[in-house]
């Protein structure tokens, strides 16, 4: 089966690899005990595990079945691991769950889907349709299955903007102090964050940027600002999002997500476009068929019922508003436009912030695993000159995603990324603080919750990955 995660995904630890022949098998560890030393593993044709005791005996060691968590413990079982992963997040689960709720007259789920603008540009350049219409039609589609509310990570990602300004200025200003402040390497790609962890851990781990991405924003906003306003649980909802590729399935999965008091993951189950599309292929369904409905507004950043993107890369714009406000913050400059300086190829972009002479700011986008490649090694000789690094796993950023919907026959693939990206860009733009009701969140939920739970929703952590030479499962 041809792997699905993004180019960055299948070509790290290549060597780590478990073959398709290969069963997966989680390690199991070994108890030391005082004064004895540890017995050998002998592994039979059969594939069945043996521990050889030190008299000589044999015995057999229990085949661990492999859950999503597990898999994602491993440091090389990507690939064998997928269809695991897949089945485990696919829109067979989110059926289910729509099943039960009819079928059964007790407690329902609240289910929620948040559609990326990935997504939405992908789905309306299948269906000739602008991305509005698109989300329109998405949300009437969403609510015949079952489904209760249709939300946009673009309203997310305002909450992602904002707090990755803050926390590079932060940087910014310690970096006298704190060799590795800086460059801050945004974090929202789940398939560079997952190469960082796993191949370069703790050298690049300082770098990260702590800001969640859209994805994982969303998810705090739906399990904990609405499940509070609504009177649920988190378990209550069931949060499904809808994105441009398969290593946001990782994402979701990580343990950082997961909600230990409530028992159950901020975001439940990741859905691809093309998995949207396989969807509407069952019900046999175009969305050209599809009556429009009107969007739901709560988390939806819209104007006059259109929905609107943010400036800068259709990748998230990161680069484009912790630059411009950085310049006026730092050096109180005012920047109209950005000009993009190409480096070698496309996706590796500079832009520069010069006065007098001297350069103040230095950012860059990096896209694709050769561009963050060279980047991770300039790093390590010590001669980057970036502050700030917007990367993305994929050639061509987010609506490039391995998740997207695939070319209809007669079309080829870069005719379709062109439509893409320029359906997400005839979207109308808005600073994310201008957008009243963040403000609006920022002053009440998260100054109720308090500073540090505000911190907790709004960011995250990393680990480093060691690699699995020793045979233990080390947590992702
Ligand atoms: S760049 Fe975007 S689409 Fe590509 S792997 Fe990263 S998160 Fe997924």
């Amino acid at each position: 089966m041809a792997s699905q995660f993004s180019g960055i995904l299948q070509l790290t630890d290549l060597d780590d690899f478990i073959t398709p022949s290969q069963a997966c098998v989680k390690p199991v560890k070994l108890e030391k005990k005082p004064g004895k030393s540890i017995a050998k593993i002998q592994i039979e044709d059969d594939g069945s595990y043996f521990q050889v005791n030190q008299d000589g005996g044999l015995q057999k060691l229990e085949k661990a079945k492999i859950t999503l968590n597990d898999c994602l413990a491993c440091s090389g079982c990507v690939t064998s691991a997928e269809t695991v992963l897949i089945a485990q997040q696919s829109q067979d689960e989110l059926y289910k769950v729509l099943q039960h709720n009819k079928q059964s007259s007790a407690e329902q789920t609240v289910v929620v889907v948040s559609v990326s603008p990935q997504s939405r540009a992908s789905l309306a350049a299948r269906f000739n349709m602008s991305t509005s219409d698109t989300a329109r039609r998405l949300t009437a589609f969403f609510k015949n299955l079952g489904v209760h509310h249709v939300f946009d990570t673009g309203f997310s990602r305002n909450f992602s903007l904002l707090e990755s300004q803050r926390e590079f200025v932060e940087r910014y200003q310690r970096k006298q102090q704190d060799k590795k402040a800086l460059p801050m390497l945004t974090s929202a790609c789940p398939g560079w964050v997952c190469y960082a962890e796993k191949t370069h851990g703790d050298f690049i781990i300082p770098y990260l940027s702590t800001t969640r991405s859209p994805q994982q924003v969303m998810g705090s906003l739906v399990k904990s600002y609405f499940a509070d306003q609504h009177n649920l649980t988190p378990k209550q909802i069931y949060h499904v999002t809808v994105m441009p590729c398969f290593d946001k399935k990782l994402e979701a999965s990580r343990s950082d997500f997961f909600m230990k008091q409530a028992d159950t993951r901020e975001v439940d189950c990741v859905i691809t476009s093309g998995e949207v599309m396989k969807m509407l292929e069952q019900e046999g369904l175009s969305l050209n068929d599809v009556e429009p409905a009107p969007l739901d507004t709560l988390f939806s950043s819209v104007r006059e019922d259109e929905l609107l993107r943010h400036e800068g890369s259709s990748s998230g714009g990161y680069l484009h508003h912790v630059y411009m406000h950085a310049a006026k913050q730092l050096f109180g400059v005012e920047v109209k436009d950005i000009t993009y300086k190409t480096v070698k190829n496309k996706d590796f972009q500079e832009v520069t912030l010069e006065k007098d002479g001297t350069v103040l700011l230095s950012f860059a986008t990096s896209y694709g695993f050769r561009n963050i490649q060279n980047l991770v090694q300039k790093l390590k000789r010590g001669k980057s000159p970036y502050h700030f690094v917007e990367v993305m796993a994929c050639p061509s950023g987010k609506v490039n995603g391995g998740g997207q919907v695939k070319p209809v026959p007669g079309r080829s693939s870069k005719e379709v990324l062109e439509q893409v990206e320029e359906l997400y860009r005839a979207e109308e733009t808005r600073a994310p603080e201008e957008e009243a009701a963040v403000e609006h969140l920022y002053q009440t939920w998260l100054q109720h919750v308090g500073e540090e739970k505000a911190r907790e929703l709004l960011h995250t952590g990393f680990h480093a990955v060691p690699k699995n030479t020793n045979g233990l499962v080390m947590k992702w």
